[in-house]
């Protein structure tokens, strides 16, 4: 059986609560113990699919700021949104881009996978493509959700950037954010140059949050943006 079949749908613990059209799903642990969680909200019968990833860079973490906001709205109609505040808890605590066994997370994913450097290095790509926990639980979230568009974020470049197919609505999203927007080829490794590759219609961006701390202002334009990225 190849990993990418075993990875789909078997390792996920649903608490769900059908009064807040929230479901919560445990999806497995960090390097050091910390659940990893994707909460999904909005509209499960939608085929409209979205995943947000708040944080993946451990110093990096203002996009939980727009993730929790969403969690907190109003449910969005005609879209089921799936968002992850913290993939990278260990990161988190300790400060760092990398997660808890030095390795940057996002060179981790296995599509055009190098090495690049070593332990604690700012963009270590790990002994082999996902060696990593964190790396992996996002792959089995991937493989079960089937996310039409995901959106990573990261700072602090204050740039939405994508590549190949995800151009348009990448685009879209940071028209409506207010943000600005490059087209940039992914890097090698990386969770987007992996979506890309692996489900060819789908759209997999990175939006680069300002440095510091994200305005209320700024965080709930983002979180207008997402709920309305595959409106017209
Ligand atoms: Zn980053």
């Amino acid at each position: 059986m190849i990993p990418e079949a075993l990875a789909a749908g078997l390792l996920f613990t649903a608490a769900s609560d059908a009064a807040s059209d929230e479901q919560r799903l445990v999806l497995g642990r960090s390097h050091e113990g910390r659940a990893i969680i994707a909460h999904r909200l909005g509209d499960f019968d939608s085929p409209r699919k979205v995943l947000a990833v708040g944080c993946i860079h451990g110093n990096e973490c203002q996009g939980a700021r727009i993730t929790r906001r969403l969690a907190r709205g109003v449910p969005p109609s005609g879209l089921d949104l799936w968002v992850v505040h913290q993939l990278n808890p260990d990161g988190r605590r300790l400060g760092v881009r990398q997660n808890a066994r030095g390795v940057d997370l996002n060179r981790n994913f296995g599509s055009q996978w190098i090495p690049i450097g070593s332990r604690w290095d700012p963009t270590y790509s790990g002994p082999r493509p996902w060696s990593e926990r964190e790396t992996r639980l996002a792959r089995e979230l991937v493989f079960r959700v089937r996310p039409d568009v995901t959106i990573w974020y990261h700072q602090p470049q204050a740039v939405v950037r994508a590549w190949g197919g995800s151009r348009r609505i990448a685009r879209r999203y940071a028209r409506r954010a207010g943000e600005p927007y490059r087209s940039l080829p992914w890097p090698n490794g990386t969770a987007p140059n992996w979506q890309n590759h692996r489900f060819r219609r789908a759209t997999s961006f990175v939006v680069e949050l300002p440095a510091g701390r994200l305005s209320d202002a700024r965080a709930a334009r983002h979180a207008r943006a997402v709920r309305r990225l595959l409106t017209r």
